[in-house]
């Protein structure tokens, strides 16, 4: 069979070495009563040791040459469904009914898998793990500590919602065509409940936001320079200064060194 090109588009870096594709579902651990979502499942690679592991599996893909494809695969089991749909604006809870719940696996296109991964932490209600091929770098960001310089708005925006690990690394060989950078399987488990305590997650987001917004700079000039839809708020308060004074938070410092109580203190100094 020809198998079609890949569309750089779309991120498509196919896995081919099948000695990964064992180690990613054995990571999983599919179980025969539960629902497992695959996120751009491409030519099948991880789907084809899914369906008979898992109870049901549900792909979706975006791509209508993978979607002919991958029907005429696996179209004919019951345990499969494929869902032809963009990974970003899906909606995982309704797709996965009947289940409540479900497990993602995916080796996610690089080009979106920080906004496929925001989106499904905001569907946390209904998913209950996920198994993640991402660069290995994006992987290091969202394991970061406070302190490094990998130390972003997505390892706090993580933190706050999951309990993540990184399992292991994939070199860029195992793939077609061949990425410039090493990958990392992470495994994520949404939290039963956030890690942070505020009244309004949505502002303690646009706080984060703002605060690694030019990263050379300090918390506190960055929150002088917030921008329009936080900076009223801030000044409000009686500015920056007073606002990290009443969240203890030394104004030198740099977004990296905060930690997420820390950045829940200084939203609730602000709420
Ligand atoms: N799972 C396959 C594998 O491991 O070989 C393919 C992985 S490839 C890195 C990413 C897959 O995601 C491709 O099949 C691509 O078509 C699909 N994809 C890209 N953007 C998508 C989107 N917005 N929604 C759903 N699938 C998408």
């Amino acid at each position: 069979m020809k198998l079609p090109r890949a569309k750089k588009s779309l991120g498509q870096n196919f896995l081919v070495d099948e000695s990964y594709a064992r180690r990613i579902v054995r990571a999983l651990g599919p179980k025969a009563d539960e629902t497992v979502i695959e996120i751009g499942p491409g030519r099948g690679a991880l789907t084809e040791l899914l369906v008979g592991a898992a109870g049901r599996v549900l792909a979706v893909e975006y791509d209508r040459v993978l979607v002919a494809l991958l029907r005429g695969r696996f179209g004919g089991r019951a345990d499969f469904e494929l869902v032809e749909a963009d990974a970003l604006s899906i909606d995982y809870c309704a797709a996965i009914c009947p289940a409540q719940v479900a497990r993602v696996v995916a080796n996610l296109p690089f080009n979106i898998s920080t906004a496929i991964l925001q989106r499904l932490i905001g569907q946390r209600g209904c998913i209950t793990e996920m198994t993640l091929m991402l660069q290995r770098e994006v992987v290091e960001r969202i394991t970061a500590p406070p302190g490094g310089g990998e130390r972003g708005y997505l390892s706090v925006f993580v933190e706050g919602y999951c309990e993540a690990e990184a399992l292991f690394d994939v070199p860029p060989g195992a793939f077609r065509p061949v990425p410039k950078v090493w990958s990392t399987v992470a495994r994520l488990r949404p939290r039963p409940t956030p890690a942070f305590e505020v009244g309004d997650a949505a502002l303690l987001w646009r706080i984060v936001s703002a605060g690694f917004a030019q990263r050379r700079k300090t918390i506190f000039n960055n929150l002088r320079s917030a921008p329009a839809d936080l900076l009223p708020r801030v000044e409000a308060a009686g500015g920056a200064g007073t606002l990290l004074d009443a969240a203890g938070i030394e104004p030198r410092r740099r977004a990296e060194t905060l930690t997420l109580d820390e950045w829940a203190a200084l939203t609730r100094a602000l709420e």
